[in-house]
């Protein structure tokens, strides 16, 4: 039996944590240099911090978090989830349909493992978050990859969406709002994924982690809330909205039609017990993350951090000759197109490489999102405004001369 190989299932995936990038990133820290990290969407090393009862929450209940819980969880939180739920207008959800999880990340790792078999096929947006073309290929489908729109505000292309499904479509993922490109989708598009789910008895799976993040009094609509009679798995969870993404808190919820996805949802039942639980001390603190829903946290208003450095950013970067960028409404994202005729970009691997090399800023190339063509790429506009502008000079100046070799 051959236990070696040079290859790994993920080799034809993008993963944003690896490749020759991040080891060049790491090699410079290592000889001591100092690098600008935007490439992470992880608030905690930006001086944003946990609010104060979320952290007291959870210290006082570490000694009733011992134990393993429920492999969904803790009775408390799912109710807590199911109100948020109800709030969000997702119809008939039961505490049985709630499972908590070790951040969104393991859940999607979840389905996607319940769900496939050799060869089927899932819809993923392209841009996408490449946990989501990970999963699906970990669990031996194929990612199909359909087009959000850059000159439609990065909605979906409903049209593409329609042709790429076959007769081994299973799935549609949705990431709204969006990471990379901080789009939020509105309603009519909702309904047309929707439709398309229905028409093709395909399951929608909705990524919400960002649902309360939004700017601009932007809404957000929860798909599963416009297509109650489809089955949808939707996630969400506490990393981005409560800043605590190394607490690992996230859950998903089932609704709409279950009667023709009884196996799936025993297989997701059993995949949940093998995992024993989730993190239970996080558990704990779902109630009180959750009881103010309706209220806008105040940095993303006017005068709030990541408000004033979004508006920063999305000024700086359509300012620098050879790059434009649509303004996101949600999340701390922004992805610039860049002019590849005019860099001669023919790799936006090695554009992301050379500004680090020479700027000592590390970004993620648009290929990491499974965007095919070299002309995109993500800020994370986390840090402050002092740091943001610096390194908006910084390409300024970079770009100034660039000329890919
Ligand atoms: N989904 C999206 C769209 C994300 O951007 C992220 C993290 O960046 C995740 C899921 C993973 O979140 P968690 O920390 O809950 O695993």
């Amino acid at each position: 039996m051959k236990v070696y190989s040079k290859s790994s299932k993920l080799d034809n995936v993008c993963y944003d944590i690896r490749g020759p990038v991040m080891d060049e990133a790491d090699r410079m820290i290592a000889a001591g240099e100092k690098i600008l990290k935007l490439n992470i969407g992880n608030p905690a090393p930006f001086a944003f911090c946990a609010p104060e009862d979320i952290i007291r929450n959870m210290t006082e209940n570490l000694c009733n978090a011992e134990g393993y819980s429920d492999s969904k969880g803790i009775e408390e939180a799912r109710l807590a989830i199911k109100s948020y739920c109800e709030y969000k207008n997702i119809q008939g959800v039961e505490l049985n349909d709630i499972y908590t999880g070790n951040g969104v990340s393991e859940l999607i790792a979840m389905v996607m493992q319940g769900l496939l078999n050799n060869g089927d096929e899932v819809l993923v947006p392209a841009p996408d978050y490449p946990l989501w073309t990970a999963s699906v290929t970990l669990a031996g489908g194929k990612a199909v990859h359909y087009i959000c729109d850059e000159k439609a505000d990065w909605y979906p292309d409903i049209e593409d969406m329609r042709r790429k499904i076959t007769d081994k479509t299973k799935a549609i993922v949705i990431i709204n709002p969006n990471n990379p490109t901080g789009a939020v989708y509105p309603k009519e598009i909702l309904e047309q994924i929707a439709q398309l789910a229905r028409e093709n008895e395909l399951i929608l799976f909705s990524d919400e982690i960002y649902d309360r993040l939004l700017m601009d009094g932007v809404k957000h609509t929860s798909i599963a809330s416009i297509a109650p009679d489809v089955f949808t798995v939707t996630f969400n969870g506490l990393s981005k909205s409560h800043m605590v993404a190394g607490f690992r808190c996230g859950w998903m919820v089932l609704s709409g039609d279950k009667s023709r996805v009884g196996g799936y949802i025993e297989g997701l039942n059993m995949l949940s017990s093998m995992r024993l639980c989730s993190n239970v001390p996080s558990q704990y603190i779902i109630k009180t993350a959750l009881k103010d829903f309706d209220k806008t946290d105040k940095l993303l208003l006017p005068g709030g951090r990541i408000y004033e450095q979004r508006e920063f950013i999305y000024n700086a970067i359509n300012s620098i000759d050879g790059l434009s960028a649509v303004k996101p409404k949600a999340a701390f994202y922004i992805f610039p197109k860049i002019d590849a005729e005019k860099f001669n970009i023919k790799d936006d691997e090695k554009f992301v490489l050379d500004l680090l090399k020479e700027k000592k800023i590390l970004l993620v190339h648009g290929g990491g999102f499974h965007w095919e063509k070299p002309d995109h790429f993500r800020i994370v506009y986390l840090p402050e405004l002092k740091v943001l502008k610096k390194a908006a000079e910084e390409m300024s100046d970079f770009l100034s001369s660039y000329k890919q070799q």
